[in-house]
């Protein structure tokens, strides 16, 4: 089941770029947190890794979610705009998996919305637009962070290696071929 991986950091890293007073590594782990919920569930035994995503991934369980995150945030005496932003970044991950997806299931049995399916129309363009994510968005973080200081960059520096190395697991997972595409290039 194609779909994003890096590119769920972006939104956490604009957020942290734009407000300092986010959490990166929460924003982070509120990302993934579909992902986060798929793994539980495979352990469980209700859902398969990368096959089956009914549950963790469903629009109506994203937002119970990001619902949840809000209420939290709130108990915990953040104010709104931060409580909006943590919440927003749950919800940002089925939205992110609709660019590559051709459709996401708004209850585990259906309906279901309509996505891009960026993925399966072209492995290529939809790995380019995720690294392109990957790489916008370090780009922003990294310009926030610079204050003429190359030592404010280790952060952005250390993040982008992070998820260059995601995206060469993506790459991995997406392009398995890659070795007999290349050979078949120089052979012919
Ligand atoms: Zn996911």
């Amino acid at each position: 089941m194609p779909h994003m991986l890096s590119a769920h950091l972006a939104p956490p890293l604009i957020a942290k770029a734009l407000r300092p007073d986010i959490n990166l590594f929460a924003g982070i782990l509120l990302c993934f947190l579909p992902d986060i919920l798929h793994s539980i569930c495979v352990f469980l035994g209700v859902e398969r890794l990368r096959v089956d995503e009914r549950y963790s991934h469903a629009l109506i369980t994203v937002l119970f979610m990001s619902f949840a995150v809000f209420v939290i945030c709130r108990f915990l005496d953040l104010p709104v705009t931060p409580s909006i932003i943590y919440a927003g970044i749950v919800l940002s991950h089925f939205l992110l998996d609709l660019v590559n997806r051709r459709k996401m299931a708004v209850t585990p049995w259906g309906p279901y919305i309509p996505g891009i399916g960026l993925h399966e129309r072209s492995r290529i363009l939809g790995f380019a637009v995720e690294l392109s994510m990957v790489l916008i968005s370090v780009g922003i973080f990294a310009v926030m962070k610079f204050n003429g200081e190359l030592a404010s960059l280790r952060l952005p520096a250390l993040l982008l290696l992070i998820m260059l190395i995601l995206e060469a697991f993506y790459f991995r997972i997406y392009f398995p071929d890659v070795k007999g595409l290349i050979s078949a290039r120089l052979n012919s």
